[in-house]
């Protein structure tokens, strides 16, 4: 009945989440309201896990892409999970790093990493850090040297995969920010000069195709371009690159159009056609790595906001107001992202109006989605807007000056806040008269 599983309507009528009634946590927390099911972000972990231990004998290895929803919280989850973490700047790797998380198992990725970020992650040993271009592989070098460290990378690899989606997000293809070309031969001369230098250590090679992706075919694509490159590298260099790390993008359910792949179906595929390729080539079985974002968080999350008006606007629409917007949810504004909606506390009614969800920012833009099926709307209403785990908290703004949302973790219909509300004081702190 909803996008994601771990929805359902109670006795009263009202939508829950992972056990727990969204209108009282609305009630008890306040809106606009971050709602994540940390069984289900566990449940997703489990399941990519899985799926290495059954297709490739556990020679892998899990890490949660934390661009998606990163706080202490879920870094603690996935830690326990015994997955690793992808980070993308200080900020997510001093996350990671203030919960005590094993910082061989971090990924330290980014197409512009600063030099005080590459000093943090090589005082901190971070397990392996991605190398975007071949100006920061010569800094990472200078700085790996004056610390007297041999750094672990990867290189991140531009396999010229279309991934069928929305063009923003895609990334695999030569006209990207990211990484380096294979086809232009700049990939191969950073790999010579890598195992030149006295103070890198090439472990591995890293691409991500793109995002929300449904076909299983470009995973695989990509997987045999990497192996085949691995072994180019490996006859022309005699340098044996033993891991492979295959990025993210795996698809998910926001509305009823959108039909993703089991998450085991990747791995299964991919395993096969690495097994057979390695074979081929004669070159050992490199250990995998995946980074799923979207997919660990995204089902898990709902956001929670009270209606403030509802203006029609005779023969051309509805709007439904709430409390917050583009500040919490910038998706629609940014690619004209889809979602699902409901009346929290109408759950169980027909979805007989069809409305703009509008923000309360001052930007005619400031939408949530047009055109959306919902229950009848009056103010006082809570509205949940469905699958926002990922993405959402994590590209949030002040804009307008408007305060964050709190995010609550349910489990097993217990709530707890993960991350506080903030304060208007929060809102001027960093400011000076
Ligand atoms: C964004 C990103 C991911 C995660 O992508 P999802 O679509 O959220 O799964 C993984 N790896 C890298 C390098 C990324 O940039």
């Amino acid at each position: 009945m909803f996008v994601s599983k771990n929805l359902s309507v109670n006795e009263k009528g009202n939508l829950t989440i992972g056990g727990a009634d969204t209108v009282d946590l609305a009630k008890k927390y306040g809106t606009p309201l971050y709602v994540m099911d940390e069984e289900l972000i566990r449940e997703h972990c489990r399941s990519f896990k899985q799926s290495i231990d059954k297709y490739y004998n556990g020679n892998g290895l899990v890490c949660y892409a934390s661009k998606a929803f990163c706080c202490k919280a879920i870094c603690k989850a996935m830690m326990d999970e015994g997955i690793g973490l992808d980070v993308v700047s200080e900020g997510e790797l001093y996350t990671a790093l203030s919960v005590g998380f094993p910082v061989e198992k971090i990924c330290f990725h980014g197409n512009n990493k600063t030099d005080d970020e590459l000093l943090l992650a090589v005082e901190n040993n971070v397990g392996r850090i991605i190398v975007d271009n071949i100006f920061e592989l010569e800094r990472l070098n200078d700085i790996a040297e004056e610390k007297g460290i041999k750094a672990n990378i990867m290189f991140r690899i531009k396999p010229g995969v279309d991934a069928h989606t929305h063009d923003f997000v895609k990334t695999g293809q030569i006209d990207s920010k990211f990484g380096f070309a294979l086809e232009t031969g700049e990939a191969f001369e950073a790999v010579k000069k890598a195992v030149s230098l006295k103070n890198i250590n090439l472990v591995g090679l890293h691409c991500h195709i793109g995002s929300q992706i449904f076909d299983i075919d470009p995973f695989v694509l990509a997987a045999e371009i990497m192996i085949n490159f691995i072994a180019d590298i490996k006859s022309k260099l005699g340098h044996e690159v033993k891991e492979l790390n295959l990025g993210g993008g795996f698809g998910i359910k926001y509305t009823e159009d959108d039909s993703p792949v089991a998450y085991d179906k990747y791995m299964e595929n991919v395993s096969v056609r690495v097994k057979e390729l390695c074979a081929e080539k004669n070159i050992e079985l490199p250990f995998i790595l995946i980074e799923p974002g979207r997919s660990i968080a995204a089902p898990a999350g709902i956001t929670l906001y009270t209606v403030g008006g509802v203006k029609h606007i005779p023969n051309i629409r509805t709007y439904v107001s709430i409390d917050g917007g583009m500040c919490d949810n910038p998706r629609y504004a940014l690619y004209k992202s889809k979602y699902e909606a409901v009346v929290a506390n109408k759950a169980s009614q027909p979805k007989n109006t069809t409305v703009t969800i509008a923000g309360k920012c001052c930007e005619s833009g400031d939408l949530i989605g047009e055109g959306m099926q919902l229950q009848e709307a009056v103010p006082g209403d809570i509205v949940a807007v469905l699958a926002t785990g990922a993405y959402n908290y994590s590209m949030s703004s002040n804009y307008n000056r408007l305060r964050k949302p709190a995010v609550v973790f349910v489990n097993k219909g217990n709530s707890r806040v993960v991350v506080k509300r903030e304060t208007l004081d929060d809102i001027i702190r960093n400011d000076e008269e």
